[in-house]
Order: C-alpha cells, then structure tokens, then sequence
C-alpha cells in the first residue's frame, strides 16, 4: 500500500528532530568528558556601581559551625579533601583541561582546590550527606554582584565584588546554588540571602572561593600551565588551579586565597 505523501514528510520529520536530539546528546557528553564548559560569561559584562566599602566580613552559611569542608579522617571516609589548597589523589588522573610544557593535559589528581566545599555537619563535625540543599546563601560582605551564571547541572555560580578600605578588590564567588535573587549590577549587604545551596543529592554543598581577581585569565601570566589553558578559558570560576613549576603551584601564587582564613581575619 502506497504511503500518504503527509505520512510520509511527517516522518522525514520526525528523523530530522531525533537526528538532532542525538547529535546534542552526544555533544553533551563530548563537552562533558574533555571538560568543555557549556556556559559562557555574558560579554561584554554589563556595567555595574562601585561597590561601597567592606567594613566587615562573615561567613556565607550560618550558622558558621554548622558547615564545613569534607575531610578525611575528620568528618568522612572518602579519599577526598575539599579544604583550600588540598591536592586529591582521589579524582584519579583523567586529563583536564591544563596544559603542561609539552602542550600534554595535566591530570586532575594535580589540580589543588581552589575554594572550600562547605557541607552540613552534624554536632560530632561529620558530613550530613545531602543536608545543605536548599540552605540559604548569604554575602560574605557588602558589595556589588559581577555575575550570576547558570552552570547547567552543576547549578548557578554567583560572583561578588567587595572594595576593601585600603584599596583594592576582593571577589567572593559563591557555586552550586539555585534560585538566585540577586542580579548583576545590584549591591548587596553583608549577610543579605542571595541564592540557596543547589540540590545535588549526597554531593550537595557550597564550593565557596575568595579571590583577587574577577576572570581567570587575566592573571595567568605567560609562561604558566595557566597561560597555556586554564578549564574556564575567559569564564569567571576556574575553581582550580595547577602549574608545572612546583615553586609556583601554591594556589595563592594564582591569587585565591583561604576563604576560611580571609573571613577569620576579617571578621
Ligand atoms: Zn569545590
């Protein structure tokens, strides 16, 4: 029986969508192996206001106690060390997305962390798996919000900008939250809510950095693995950091700094 010429372009169609729904996914996943970011900085980024000086700082899940990085031995089992500056041999040694001398990637497993994961704690200081989805956010200082990114799966990063009274920026940049309330370009208070802990089942946590810079490739200098190729390629967050050079492999050479210890200091 011959096929009605409707039934016919209704399934050339219908190949085309899942044509094109399969070469997405398998893009998806190319992207997500080679450590390919799937969202970019808007730019060129919109103007915002000077932020009004940051008299005091504090930390951005209260109560500070409460919360904590995971750390082996100390509040979890797991071969991982989420403290700022831990190297984790755990994450193995698939390539990311450094480059060494050679032009080679450098494996994750030599990567230091560049934040502080922030999970729930319970009173004896062990990770409550899954306990700080929904917690709200808070800003660690006054300031003027820079960006807000919508990360895909890894949920939104927020970046805030706070002048410091004797000259100069720091940047506060909170991951994995959800349902942001701020935007860019608004000014925000010390302890104001601005987003809430992301829901990413056990894992779910705040990666929460203090830096002195706003995009990460501007202070990459040449020579360095991160002038070579950093994983955010001019996307604010890099959330790591890595050079060949041992002398120069301390996360503070890059300009992040001990989020932990920035606010202690400041508070
Ligand atoms: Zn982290």
């Amino acid at each position: 029986m011959d096929t009605a010429p409707q039934e016919q372009g209704c399934r050339r169609t219908l190949f085309l969508i899942a044509l094109v729904a399969g070469l997405c996914l398998v893009a998806s996943v190319y992207a997500w192996e080679h450590n390919i970011p799937l969202f970019r900085l808007s730019t060129p980024a919109p103007p915002y206001p000077t932020p009004s000086v940051a008299v005091a700082f504090d930390f951005p899940l209260q109560p500070p106690g409460a919360y904590g990085p995971y750390v082996q031995g100390l509040t979890g089992p797991l071969a991982v060390d989420t403290r700022y500056g831990a190297q984790n041999p755990a994450q193995g040694n698939r390539p990311n997305c450094f480059r060494d001398v050679t032009g080679g990637t450098v494996p994750f497993n030599q990567l230091y962390h560049a934040g502080v994961d922030l999970f729930a704690l319970d009173e004896t200081g062990n990770v409550v798996w899954g306990g700080a989805s929904g917690i709200p956010v808070h800003a660690v200082a006054d300031g003027v919000v820079v960006f807000v990114l919508d990360a895909g799966r890894e949920g939104e990063i927020v970046g805030i900008e706070h002048l410091l009274a004797g000259g100069g920026s720091v940047y506060s940049v909170y991951w994995h939250v959800a349902r942001p309330v701020v935007r860019a370009g608004q000014s925000v208070t010390l302890g104001q809510p601005i987003a809430v802990v992301h829901d990413m089942g056990l894992n779910s946590h705040l990666h929460w950095e203090m830096r002195t810079f706003l995009d990460g490739s501007r202070i990459f200098p040449a020579g360095t693995a991160g002038a070579r190729g950093t994983c955010n390629r001019q996307i604010a967050g890099v959330g790591y950091t890595w050079d060949d050079d041992p002398a120069r492999a301390h996360p503070d050479y890059y300009g992040y700094l001990d989020p932990i210890a920035f606010v202690t200091a400041h508070r």
